[in-house]
């Protein structure tokens, strides 16, 4: 079985308890206005084209069987270009190829208490390719993380409880029509979803990504509380501080991006306080 993957990162620290390998999975239901993966969005292989980067030599045209016109993807200006102003984003992965990477660094997770983290994108909608992974990872003993921003069909959910020992739960807005104009979608589902997980007796980790002029308010923060707090207990609430560091990654998409101030460190602990 293979999938869509847009990367490997080895020895991640953010993505679960001690040192992990994050599976970065392509393709997303959801449309995060402040997102800093948009490659993870589309479910096809992209080329991207940091245009800062290029120096105008003129080899990637040289190379490229189309000069550059209606791509294919071959991945030929990728390879030639000098300066890694060009990148194929994203090809398929057998599962044997996936799990020859996770388990490099199974010493690491030992000693650690790590393991791995699926992500994306939205890994739970390549299912069949995540389920067989999980399944591989926990024949190798592995500690296994699904990060999901659980926008789908609970009945996905259900296939993946036996083999994920940690679910990162993102939560985005707690008022229904921020949500829908800020993510693209209402957010029932996810609130639902949220509930069974916590009724299936499922470890949760929450993580609320702070947007100032969206969700940094702490009636935005009181609501999610609630949300969380009526449906049960997570072991740990993040709040994430929106950043900047993905716009370069829209323009070499040529995508344009919302702008978003970063959070003053004040008011992240302030709203922090909230859940503590
Ligand atoms: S990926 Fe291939 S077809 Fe596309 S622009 Fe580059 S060289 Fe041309
Ligand atoms: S090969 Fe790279 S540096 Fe040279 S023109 Fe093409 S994109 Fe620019």
């Amino acid at each position: 079985m293979s999938g869509t993957l847009f990367n490997i990162q080895r020895f991640c620290t953010d993505d679960g308890p001690g040192i992990r390998t994050t599976v970065f999975f392509k393709g997303c239901n959801l449309r995060c206005a402040w997102c800093h993966n948009p490659e993870s969005q589309s479910s096809d292989v992209q080329l991207m084209f940091f245009a800062d980067k290029c120096i105008g030599c003129g080899k990637c045209s040289k190379k490229c069987p189309n000069a550059l016109e209606s791509c294919q993807l071959c991945g030929n200006c990728a390879l030639y270009c000098p300066e890694d102003a060009r990148e194929i984003c994203g090809r398929e992965y057998s599962a044997d190829e996936v799990m020859d990477e996770i388990l490099k660094d199974r010493a690491y997770y030992e000693a650690s208490g790590g393991g791995v983290t699926f992500s994306g994108g939205e890994c739970i909608l390549q299912i069949d390719f995540l389920c067989e992974l999980l399944k591989l990872c926990k024949e190798n003993g592995i500690h296994t993380a699904v990060d999901t921003a659980g926008y789908v069909e609970y009945s996905r959910f259900e296939r993946i409880l036996p083999y994920t020992d940690l679910f990162l739960y993102d939560l985005k807005c707690a008022d229904a029509d921020l949500h829908k104009k800020y993510v693209g979608v209402d957010n029932t589902l996810i609130i639902e979803n949220l509930g069974r997980l916590f009724d299936a007796k499922k470890e949760i980790w929450i993580r609320i990504p702070v947007i100032p002029t969206v969700n940094d308010t702490e009636q935005e923060m009181l609501a999610l509380r609630q949300i969380i707090s009526s449906r049960g207990r997570p072991s740990r609430i993040e709040l994430l501080p929106y950043h900047a560091m993905g716009e370069h990654k829209y323009a070499a998409l040529g995508r344009e991006k919302m702008s978003f101030p970063v959070p003053a460190d004040e008011k992240m602990q302030i709203l922090k306080n909230i859940f503590s």
